[in-house]
């Protein structure tokens, strides 16, 4: 399961500007997915073989809009999507719509799931396709009524549900079916304009601690040391975080060598920028204008952490 690219974001602007109370409740809806998700993932991985391929957070072109699905699981006997909602306030559903506190309409999430059906479907040539909308809050704040019985499960089904979905005639191979799929998909981030965007002009520049955000003040050639909360870290490190949180808060574009060096301040050379973009970045452009890939992802989440030579310690 992948921090969402909006999630990343929403916590980058938290740590750089004074976020208002409405974007401070989207960061905090979208921690509780990414923990909904999870959550769901660590069910899924105790009860399903290992050959089965799990595919998470995919967006397509549909019709007219764009569909994501947050979670595919792929039987040999059958095809299984699931939407993942992790809701901490109590919701209502009522002849089609979903409502919230002062009966606020969300949405219908059983459209939703039917869209991603309508994605699938012409795919599996007579596979079944089974789909719910998985609640993962440990309160049953959600009423349905008996409405959609069959449409939704809960946490605590889930497990019970897999077990008698676990065998079926053999009809496809999960890795090939995947393979089908994924070249299908569209980068989630592809064409979205994230509401949260605005605050960017706003954000605080230089290389902040990341322990308590505030401007590193004793800076050397090689490490970085916070003053408020006496953590060291290489300076190398600090650089590669912060130009990976540059490229998150530039999400559309490619991190380009002058812009990130303008944005981390004057005490960092301009070299620094270009040999440590050199080193941690993939070049996409001829060597005379220094673009390189924007990995959308912060350093924290990168599979492979490369090696710094200042740990950082308290
Ligand atoms: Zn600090």
């Amino acid at each position: 399961m992948n921090h969402t690219l909006e999630e990343q974001l929403l916590h980058i602007l938290n740590e750089r500007c004074q976020l208002d109370d409405y974007t401070k409740r989207k960061l905090y809806s979208q921690e509780m997915g990414y923990r909904g998700e999870q959550a769901f993932q660590q069910i899924l991985t105790a009860c399903i073989p290992e050959h089965w391929r799990v595919l998470t957070d995919l967006t397509f072109h549909g019709a007219n809009q764009r569909i994501q699905l947050d979670c595919i699981v792929i039987a040999p006997h059958c095809v299984f999507l699931f939407e993942i909602k992790n809701y901490q306030v109590e919701f209502h559903y009522r002849n089609g719509t979903l409502y919230g506190p002062n009966d606020i309409k969300i949405h219908d999430p059983f459209a939703q799931i039917s869209r991603g059906e309508d994605i699938l479907a012409p795919l599996l040539g007579g596979v079944p396709l089974i789909s719910r909308n998985v609640y993962m809050s440990e309160h049953d704040i959600i009423h349905f009524g008996e409405a959609c019985r069959d449409s939704y499960l809960k946490r605590w089904e889930v497990k019970a549900f897999l077990k008698n979905n676990l065998y079926g005639q053999k009809m496809l191979s999960p890795d090939k079916f995947a393979e089908r799929l994924l070249p299908r998909t569209i980068p989630s981030h592809q064409g979205l304009e994230f509401e949260c965007l605005e605050w960017v002009p706003q954000a605080k520049r230089g290389i902040l601690c990341p322990q308590c955000f505030l401007e590193y003040t004793d800076k050397s050639r090689y490490k970085y040391i916070c003053q408020n909360c006496n953590i060291t870290e290489s300076a190398e490190q600090a650089l590669v975080r912060t130009i990976c949180d540059y490229g998150i808060m530039h999400y559309q574009a490619p991190l380009r060598a002058y812009e990130i060096a303008e944005f981390c301040g004057p005490d960092v050379p301009y070299s620094w920028v270009l040999r440590t973009l050199n080193r941690h970045f993939e070049r996409i452009s001829n060597p005379s204008q220094n673009i390189y890939v924007n990995p959308l992802q912060r350093l924290t989440y990168w599979d492979k952490i490369p090696k710094f030579r200042y740990k950082r310690r308290k």
